[in-house]
């Protein structure tokens, strides 16, 4: 029989980084030695009172449903960590889920009917895009690789394209996948703007935790924006818990409601015995996440270092642990080559809406980034 699929489905292609997996997995098979420097995750595990804490719920029998949107413990433990950061959302203000992506799923499906106006700043995260399309919005996209992926001196951009009939901004600070992380007087910028145009805006702040000698601001702290943000977070990052799948979505509450909605007839809950790890992961491992963050600004000192030797400027990150490194106009050829002949795997910007780079994830030893600097020199990719 020929299967009928959806025009919906039709609307987005499978990830642009899956042709690199696939050639890495391939090099791989035929026992070559690639330095992945294209994965989306730590490289550390997760905290081990977090394990115990999720394996001590299992022995305690949490396995079966919760409530859709949470277990109460958890949702205090967030509501705390949200007030820690100037975020004053009640219980009844958030939604527990299996991981950000699907709260920001659940984001995009409650706010955007056909043609509504989603806009991105690029470079985006690959999903955004994606969730925009399946819920039928149409996109409008600011560049930011001309201000060193900063913010702030794009504002005059970011005003010329949103309007009255914006529906939806995405903003990601720190960034994946430029490690970029905006200015107070960036997110003031764009608060003047939802403002002035009644925008709802996603504030996805997943890389809160990683910021080397600053600190990211929630962009609902600001006045005026409490009831127009959506602030999503979740574990898989801060924690090292990518495999847990937990996260969570904290808006005003009539938004809660209706994405509850979603949340109740799709996932129906997070994992039960995930979320009771979730509270230890909040309440004890402010050492092991000061552990993890400065790895990763050591590991991002070292790449900067090794880029210049090369007398390559790379814009320095701020926060998370990608970087992107100027490469070909056509950085998809850039990043197969990189892959066959310099056996570095890394990820095209033009999956993030910009070309002529490369996105380097530095969740990788400092040994195995030399390495892989080392190969990418001596192949001729520098
Ligand atoms: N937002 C951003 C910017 C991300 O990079 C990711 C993970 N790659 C997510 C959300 C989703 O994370 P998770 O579903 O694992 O919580």
């Amino acid at each position: 029989m020929t299967l009928k699929f959806t025009e919906r489905v039709g609307r987005v292609e499978p990830s642009a980084t899956l042709a690199i997996s696939n050639l890495a997995s391939e090099l791989e098979a035929d026992g070559v030695d690639i330095v992945d420097l294209s994965v989306g995750e730590p490289d550390f595990p997760t905290p081990e009172n977090v394990v115990e804490a999720g394996k001590a719920a299992l022995d305690a029998g949490h396995t079966g449903y919760t409530p859709s949107d949470g277990i109460p413990e958890l949702k205090e433990a967030i509501v705390e960590k949200l007030a820690a950061d100037g975020l004053d959302y009640g219980t009844d203000e958030l939604i527990v889920t299996p991981g950000a992506k699907q709260a920001l799923y659940e984001t995009f499906q409650t706010l955007i009917d056909d043609g509504d106006e989603v806009v991105l700043l690029d470079p985006a995260w690959v999903s955004y895009e994606a969730m925009a399309k399946l819920a039928g919005g149409s996109l409008s996209r600011v560049d930011l690789s001309e201000t060193d992926f900063q913010l702030e001196p794009a504002l005059d951009d970011l005003a010329e394209t949103v309007s009255d009939d914006t529906e939806l901004l995405v903003i990601n600070s720190p960034s994946n996948p430029s490690g970029a992380v905006f200015t107070d007087a960036a997110l003031e910028g764009v608060r003047d703007l939802a403002v002035d145009h009644d925008i709802t805006v996603i504030s996805d702040e997943i890389y809160d935790a990683i910021t080397y000698g600053t600190k990211q601001t929630s962009l609902g702290s600001l006045d005026g924006m409490a009831d127009r943000t959506v602030t999503i977070n979740g574990f898989s990052k801060a924690y090292s818990m990518t495999g847990w799948r937990l996260g969570y979505l904290a808006a005003p509450e009539p938004l809660v409601e209706q994405a509850g909605k979603l949340h109740s007839h799709s996932v129906s809950c997070a994992v039960n015995f995930v979320q009771h790890a979730g509270i230890e992961a909040l309440r004890n491992t402010d050492e092991t996440v000061a552990e993890m963050r400065d790895a990763f600004e050591d590991r991002r000192d070292m790449l900067v270092d090794l880029f210049d030797e090369q007398e390559i400027d790379v814009p320095v990150p701020d926060g998370a642990f990608y970087m992107m490194l100027p490469v070909d106009d056509d950085d998809q050829s850039w990043c197969e080559g990189a892959i066959e002949e310099a056996h570095v795997a890394t990820v095209p910007g033009s999956a993030f809406g910009t070309p002529g780079y490369a996105r380097l994830s530095y969740a990788a030893s400092e040994e195995r980034l030399q390495v892989a600097v080392e190969r990418l020199a001596d192949a001729g990719y520098l």
